[in-house]
């Protein structure tokens, strides 16, 4: 677009666990968001914290991001990688003497945090070696040594942002104290990193989860020592737990990747679309929501994760799917008809072996056969009469249907001729009507499975 900058947004997760549903929740709103302005949704991976970063975490993420098809732009970022570029950044800064080393121990800092604690001041710590004499004392361009670390050096001020879902947002600066940006040159910390990669990568807007909040204040005053231009910020609600504790896997908070086996990733899409956002339709295609989507109508408010909703999303996409997709997600060889059998009424794709009749001899009990209060006898006659119908009918619902019902009329009794039909050929109690699942098994094996609950009486 003429005269306005490219929109850039990214995700930055850190891998030091699984993807959970939040996460992937923002991927998605970042994604929406770049889609609708025509811009791009960068990925980056926020791997300084070597020590709980795992290359195993960070594959994970990436299989959930590509099975949620929610593509990024361009290279992958590592953080890692990017050491030269922190080093730059905290070197200007100390040249610019907005940064100074601190050689507080542990023990000084602990014993100010306890006073402050005592005092009820806001934990922080207004470094006395920021003053003039102690930055000519403690003021090496380079590393100084393993008990120094680099702090920002905070004035007293107002930090105000204007957080497109939440509004205008006040901190004071004094509350925050010479906050730490680097262990050394080459081990910048958390804020300091996201900052010169936002900047650096030209991110325009920084949308993420809420828990963020409190970085913002700081990483505001980090842009401002570096003299660059501000993001625009977004902070998207938590996802919760029914009882708006914080969302566990108790309430179905799983990883990303567990929910592959259950669910189909557009289900799961549609889920976290709607979770805080309120679209025309319930259920919706990404395409829809990208066409939708404006950033400022994002709830401000926590939602949540209800598993009964997503179930039902679930079931409703599974409904959709033709057959032939379903028997590679599921593995099974089946007919058509009996995947459509299933797929009508599937709200998780393991609940599938629920339906195991459909490709096994199922297994049960002879007294499941009867009815109510009649006598094995009476079961088997009607079995019998069962039999030559399906025997005689063609393989059609009308024709079989036909012939039952005047078995039922025959005999009295409609329990009595549908009832031991299913168990025959389902072996269960619950199950869809016998007559479809006679379709689905196909005519000789519906009479195998009749004559064998026969032989049983
Ligand atoms: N690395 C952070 C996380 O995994 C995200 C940082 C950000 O989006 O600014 O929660």
């Amino acid at each position: 677009m003429f005269g306005r900058k490219k929109i850039k947004v990214r995700l930055a997760p850190s891998p030091t666990g699984y993807m959970h549903v939040g996460t992937a929740q923002s991927a998605l709103y970042n994604w929406l968001f770049a889609k609708k302005n025509g811009g791009e949704f960068l990925f980056r991976i926020e791997d300084t914290d070597i020590e709980r970063s795992t290359k195993e975490y960070e594959q994970s993420i990436l299989e959930a991001l590509e099975w949620l098809e929610l593509k990024w732009d361009g290279e992958v970022v590592h953080q890692s990688k990017r050491r030269i570029h922190y080093r730059r950044a905290l070197e200007k800064l100390i040249t610019n003497k907005k940064a100074f080393w601190c050689n507080h121990t542990k023990e000084e800092l602990e014993a100010e945090r306890k006073e402050e604690e005592e005092n009820k001041q806001p934990p922080r710590h207004i470094c006395s070696c920021k003053s003039s004499s102690a930055f000519g004392r403690h003021y090496p361009a380079s590393n100084p040594g393993q008990n120094f670390i680099l702090r920002l050096a905070v004035n007293e001020q107002k930090i105000t942002f204007n957080d497109v879902i939440r509004g205008p947002i006040e901190f004071e600066a004094s509350l925050l104290g010479d906050f730490s940006i680097a262990k050394s040159l080459d081990e910048p910390l958390y804020n300091f990193a996201v900052v010169v990669d936002d900047a650096e990568m030209g991110i325009t807007h920084a949308i993420r989860g809420e828990d963020h909040i409190s970085n913002t204040p700081k990483q505001i005053l980090i842009y401002e020592a570096l003299g660059l231009p501000l993001p625009i910020f977004a902070h998207l609600p938590l996802i919760l737990a029914p009882d708006r504790s914080k969302l566990s896997k108790r309430h179905g908070g799983m990883a990303v990747a567990d929910y592959k086996k259950d669910y189909l990733p557009e289900a799961l899409i549609n889920f976290l679309g709607g979770l805080s956002y309120t679209f025309s339709k319930e259920i919706i295609s990404r395409e829809e929501m990208v066409k939708e989507f404006d950033l400022t109508k994002v709830h401000k408010s926590g939602a949540v994760f209800d598993v009964k909703k997503l179930n039902w999303l679930n079931s409703q996409y599974i409904k959709k799917l033709p057959p032939k997709e379903f028997k590679n997600l599921t593995n099974l060889n089946i007919s058509d008809a009996a995947a459509a059998l299933i797929t009508e009424r599937l709200e998780r794709l393991m609940d599938a072996q629920e339906f195991s009749y459909l490709w096994s001899e199922p297994q049960y009990g002879k007294e499941l056969l009867k009815w109510k209060n009649s006598g094995f006898e009476q079961v088997k006659a009607s079995l019998s009469r069962s039999l030559e119908v399906l025997k005689a009918a063609e393989m059609s619902r009308e024709a079989i249907l036909a012939g039952l019902e005047k078995l039922s009329v025959e005999l009295g009794n409609k329990g009595l001729v549908f009832w031991p039909l299913r168990v025959a050929l389902s072996g269960k109690e619950k199950s869809p009507d016998p007559i479809d699942i006679a379709l689905a098994l196909g005519k000789q094996e519906t009479i195998k499975r009749i004559e064998k609950a026969i032989s049983l009486l």
